[in-house]
């Protein structure tokens, strides 16, 4: 007989692991404890050496299914005179407690969902203590239903004996409900009134004949129609205000096989516990209109993740759906009702809406498949808040993030939490929201910041923040924080060689970075190589209109007049004209060593008209079109500084012979590559270091991703991204952290390894 002490570190909390490690012991016929405390779980097991090591074999290899196990740690311990196993009461006085996010339905509430005999049968808001909302529904901690947004609803007998009874799947399930004691839908017009008691049936039947409807879902509203009726696609479009920008969608596994090549991991990271869209390959000739996603060979898909979605998506049959975030562009998601009832009436022609109320906004997470893991893109519903432990108490603070896609992070203890995607911080209701989520995270997590990170931007939204919240100001260069970011993800601490490749941010000496390698200490780089500069003509506009650095570039180029008129010759002459003077004059020019820059000016000569209505539009254009290519254009390096000129010579000489433009993306790419695998041999050389951080949004591109790995794993780097952080600027804030953390309280290597996937199924672990 023997007794072991496990303790388990990670988000097992909010995720039924005492009801499931409950009934593993019972079963099992060990006798001990187990209780939620600060890291995560205590467990104490009592039982022969056999039984024991088939415990944690199997807690090991079936962890609840929304579980992130970081670490288990466990230790021989005296045996103690006992007869059962108990669920004891949570460890915590008024220290942190981390929570799991919203987690999509799980497979055992779903088979309940359809079938007839159960008492929850087509009930949307069934779940249980592996699913539904978390973040979305908690109004102030502890994670209780009295402060929940679940508090007003008395629960019913039945629901209550579940509530209560150990042994059942909904064991403190905290959002537990039925279809009578529980939230209801309720389908209604613009007026207000309700148009059929049968509300999924009659929203599918209107969005078959080509209506908007916006939908309630988890962290806010979604706008809802049919991706198979291009005119309601356009509607929405226009409606919206989003031109271009690919809108998500969401079908059942067996539709999704039809219009999408996916992948066993894409499969299971779209049913993980986050569910996040994912972005997948597009098959051609399928059931969605065009203009879903035009110019890009992906489409972001989504399973239906919540019982209310499920039962949307199995009346729609075959039908795919248009699932977007309910809000106009550039704003943030909306998530109360009356406010959705205001402003989005212009869009939707019927409200599908209940009365389980929403505390805060997550839009929808986005994810892709590299190299065979996830990779975040924007982290929100079902992954954030993202905690992570540090073993050093940490001063208080709070990081900024940067002004596009941003997250912020907090600091304090030894818990780390980056928030939410909150969005683009130009517009007023962003702002405000970035507050409100700002104040929300500080109450739930009880943390008071006593000093603010920063970017080095002087123009930015969060700068002008950070100023004035009467607190010291930390400020630290954009890329140097997108590279700590990754140190900091993968707890590195040793020489780094990082390579940033980004749209622009502010550098130390006043120009716009976006092109940079860097080496040393993730807390003292070195820029050691970077693209070389050219003006930004006209500043920030430059970055939505990819003419511009087109006509930088080549001018940069020597390249002549005559050929000019011919590569710009469907731009009007008076623009040319005028961008030119602005060049020759160095008016409003700022200098720009960016990547993203780049590729815009790439993506112009193979064909990209019009403007980025969305970050990263011309590269995405470029990305879709291009052939693998092993030819490469030509390019020097002098003085440290990448010479591009002779790329943009080369793409148009092969513009003016007729060289087919998915052959040239293809080059350009390869070309790309070359530079990030040359340059870092060349620092390596010099430095010895042979770890290799990626970073910045021009990271999206797989392509360019999946080769990096793939070339510099080959020559013996050990090389690091970003996975479960975003790898633009939704990732900066723990960077921003991680280089704070390097000049006052240590932010040391963890005692844990923190696993690198979003949480998701078993078998990441
Ligand atoms: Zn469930
Ligand atoms: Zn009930
Ligand atoms: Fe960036």
């Amino acid at each position: 007989m023997i007794r072991i002490r496990v303790k388990i570190i990670g988000v097992v909390q909010g995720v039924g692991f005492r009801p499931e490690v409950y009934n593993l012991a019972n079963k099992l016929k060990l006798t001990g404890f187990i209780f939620n405390d600060l890291n995560g779980v205590t467990i104490e097991i009592q039982g022969q050496k056999k039984i024991t090591d088939e415990f944690i074999e199997s807690l090991k290899k079936n962890p609840p299914r929304a579980a992130r196990i970081d670490a288990i740690i466990f230790k021989e311990i005296k045996t103690k005179k006992e007869k059962e196993f108990l669920i004891k009461p949570s460890k915590y006085e008024g220290v942190r407690q981390s929570l799991s996010p919203d987690i999509s339905i799980c497979p055992d509430c779903q088979k309940e969902l359809f079938d007839p005999k159960n008492r929850r049968y087509l009930y949307p808001f069934i779940n249980c203590y592996s699913c539904g909302p978390r973040f979305t529904f908690i109004k102030k901690m502890p994670y209780d239903r009295r402060n929940t947004t679940m508090s007003g609803f008395k629960m019913c007998l039945e629901c209550a004996a579940e509530y209560n009874d150990p042994k059942n799947r909904r064991f403190h399930a905290e959002p537990i409900a039925c279809s009578k004691c529980g939230p209801a839908l309720k389908l209604i017009d613009k007026k207000g009134k309700e148009i059929s008691k049968d509300s999924i049936r009659e929203a599918v039947k209107l969005i078959k004949k080509g209506k908007i409807i916006a939908v309630k879902g988890l962290g806010g509203y979604q706008l809802i129609c049919d991706a198979g009726n291009k005119e309601a696609v356009n509607y929405l479009r226009e409606a919206k205000n989003r031109p271009h920008k690919p809108l998500a969608i969401m079908v059942d596994e067996g539709t999704l096989k039809k219009i999408a090549q996916v992948s066993a991991e894409e499969i299971a990271l779209l049913k993980s516990a986050s569910s996040p869209i994912v972005l997948v390959k597009k098959k051609k000739n399928n059931i969605v209109a065009e203009n879903v996603a035009s110019g890009v060979n992906e489409y972001g898909v989504m399973l239906p993740y919540t019982p209310l979605h499920q039962l949307l998506i199995k009346e729609a049959g075959e039908k795919v759906l248009v699932v977007t975030s309910g809000n106009l562009s550039g704003h943030s998601i909306i998530f109360k009702d009356q406010e959705a009832l205001k402003s989005l009436s212009k869009i939707a022609d019927y409200f599908l809406m209940h009365n389980r109320e929403i505390t805060v906004g997550y839009d929808d997470s986005v994810a892709r498949i590299v190299n065979k893991e996830p990779l975040v893109i924007r982290a929100s519903r079902g992954v954030s808040p993202l905690f992570f432990k540090r073993d050093k108490d940490l001063i208080p603070a709070l990081a900024m993030g940067a002004d596009l896609k941003n997250s912020f992070a907090l600091s304090s203890g030894k818990d780390i939490i980056l928030s939410q995607y909150i969005g683009d911080m130009g517009s007023a209701s962003v702002k405000k929201r970035w507050l409100d989520v700002r104040n929300l995270y500080e109450e739930l997590f009880n943390i008071s910041p006593q000093v603010v990170v920063a970017d080095l931007h002087p123009g930015y939204e969060t700068t002008k923040i950070a100023e004035n919240l009467g607190l010291p100001v930390y400020q630290f260069q954009h890329h140097k924080a997108h590279i700590a970011s990754v140190a900091f993800e993968h707890s590195l601490s040793e020489p780094v060689i990082g390579v940033a490749f980004d749209g622009l941010g502010y550098g130390e000496d006043g120009n716009f970075w976006g092109g940079e390698f860097f080496s040393g200490d993730p807390c003292n780089l070195n820029r050691e190589h970077h693209l070389a500069y050219f003006p930004l003509l006209g500043g920030d506009i430059a970055s939505v209109e990819p003419v511009r650095a087109a006509l930088s570039l080549v001018l940069e180029s020597k390249i002549n007049s005559e050929r000019i008129k011919k590569i710009f010759g469907d731009e009007t002459n008076d623009k040319i004209f005028n961008l030119k003077t602005m060049y020759e004059k160095k008016i409003n020019s700022p200098l720009t060593s960016s990547m993203g820059r780049l590729f815009d000016a790439a993506s112009y000569f193979i064909g990209f008209r019009g403007q980025n209505t969305y970050e990263g539009e011309a590269a995405c254009y470029l990305e879709s079109m291009a052939e693998e290519a092993e030819e490469k254009y030509r390019y020097s390096v002098e003085n440290r500084t990448i010479l591009v000129f002779k790329i943009i010579e080369g793409m148009i000489k092969d513009l003016e012979s007729g060289v087919k433009k998915e052959k040239i993306a293809g080059k350009f790419q390869r070309t790309v590559l070359e530079i990030i695998v040359s340059e870092t041999l060349k620092i390596s050389k010099e430095t010895g270091i042979r770890t290799v951080c990626l970073s910045g949004g021009v990271f999206q591109n797989r392509y360019l991703l999946e080769n990096t790995l793939k070339k510099l794993s080959k020559k013996g780097f050990n090389v690091y991204y970003n996975k479960m952080v975003p790898i633009s600027d939704g990732g900066i804030a723990l960077g921003q952290l991680y280089l704070l953390n390097c000049k006052g309280p240590t932010l040391t290597k963890e005692t844990i390894n923190v696993s690198c996937h979003p949480r998701s199924d078993k078998k990441n672990k």
